[in-house]
């Protein structure tokens, strides 16, 4: 060889973060040890938050020899930090193909949301979302979601796990880039590692996924997971809806209300969250409160108004304070809560809606296609309970 070509080894080494239970435990049947020392292991992972083997000192040192030979314990890496004059700070986190997402950490008083993303772009074209206007690149695995969350705890040294009274990463919302119900399967599996008592422990009335209304995969979400319901409704009509959400084409508001009012476990101790973005001139007068009011009859909810965050090159503007202080004077009046969101994170891009990343941009063809394969391929996949 000649003396100046480098030596190029290649990693095959599989990550372990990620995995079901039963996976993990037969990655730990595969190097020969018994099946309980996948507790031990996951222990490690998510409750202590270890990186990698040397750390794990109640296993023999020849295990950790072959789990270091054959796996890694890690987190996608992280391209960008920034923190934002009011606290919230956001990740740019770059996985092993490259590609990048964002997640978002809005810390409260004593506690805190982290928002993690579901997916590299997204499908849908939400006319006033920043991450609307990026190609969708590909689902992201359960490994990406966790290690969104967990690299969140590194930041903020959370580890190991604290009691829920103590935590500042208390909360998750599947508020970042992407549809978290076209990723459905990759998401369960996520976010059951994440409730598991034994790790992250983080309970199901603490995370809440939001999704644009992808009507068949509603259910799901609370019959798999229990999990919060966030429903990005926008609009209280089919035509103000479709114009600003091509989704609401192919699932319109009869279908999606049918949705909600069969949803798992709502109750008006567990409301479902409507989400609606101020877009002045758009969806913002008293007859468009008025008809919300009615389409969301018996359907226990709430509102969550948001102030709509522009980004660049975006068309539209938020509705005037008066007019959005109206609006929620009006479902307030009618029987529901109804705050105002306050926009957090502006400075870094880091609002509802602003998140983007560079991907690469595919004819509309292509990108169809691509979007395909992408869900196929991962229903297939991972299809796994733990
Ligand atoms: N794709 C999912 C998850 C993203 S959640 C969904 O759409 O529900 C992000 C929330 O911010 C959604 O309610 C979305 O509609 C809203 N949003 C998007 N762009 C926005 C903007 N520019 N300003 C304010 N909110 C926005
Ligand atoms: Fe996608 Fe949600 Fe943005 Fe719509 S609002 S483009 S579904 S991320």
């Amino acid at each position: 060889m000649n003396e100046l070509t480098p030596v190029q080894t290649v990693d095959t080494r599989t990550q372990l973060v990620g995995l079901a239970r039963p996976q993990l435990t037969e990655a730990v049947v595969a190097l020969g040890e018994k099946p309980f020392r996948a507790k031990q292991l996951w222990h490690w992972i998510y409750h202590r938050g270890a990186k990698d083997f040397a750390a794990m000192t109640d296993l023999s040192k020849s295990f950790r020899t072959r789990l270091e030979e054959h796996h890694v314990v890690g987190r996608p890496a992280v391209a960008r930090e920034q923190t934002s004059v009011d606290g919230t700070r956001k990740w740019l986190v770059q996985f092993d193909d490259g590609q990048k997402a964002e997640s978002v950490f809005i810390p409260e008083e004593d506690r805190g949301a982290v928002c993690v993303s579901s997916q590299v772009g997204c499908t849908l074209t939400c006319r006033f979302c920043h991450t609307g206007t990026q190609r969708l690149v590909r689902n992201l695995t359960p490994a990406e979601i966790v290690g969104q969350f967990m690299t969140a705890r590194d930041s903020y040294n959370e580890w190991p796990t604290p009691t829920d009274e103590r935590r500042m990463l208390s909360n998750i919302v599947l508020m970042g880039m992407g549809e978290p119900l076209y990723n459905f399967d990759n998401v369960a599996t996520a976010m059951k590692i994440i409730m598991a008592d034994d790790g992250i422990a983080l309970g199901k009335r603490r995370i809440t996924l939001s999704t644009s209304g992808v009507v068949p995969e509603i259910h799901r979400a609370g019959a798999e997971l229990g999990v919060n319901l966030a429903i990005s409704l926008h609009a209280p009509d089919d035509d103000t809806r479709s114009a600003i959400m091509p989704i609401n084409k192919k699932y319109p508001l009869k279908d999606l209300m049918a949705a909600c009012r069969d949803y798992p476990g709502a109750s008006n101790a567990r409301r479902i969250t409507f989400e609606y973005v101020m877009l002045k001139g758009i969806n913002d007068t008293p007859a468009h409160a008025r008809a919300l009011i009615k389409l969301v009859r018996g359907i226990p909810c709430k509102f969550n108004l948001i102030p709509f965050n522009p980004w660049p090159g975006s068309t539209y503007e938020c509705s005037d304070a008066a007019t959005v202080t109206a609006f929620s004077d009006m479902l307030a009046n009618a029987g529901f809560t109804a705050p105002v969101r306050t926009p957090r994170g502006r400075d870094i891009l880091a609002a509802c809606g602003q998140l983007k990343t560079d991907s690469e941009k595919l004819s509309a063809r292509e990108l169809r296609l691509r979007a395909e394969q992408v869900r196929d391929v991962w229903t297939e996949k991972e299809r796994v309970e733990i």
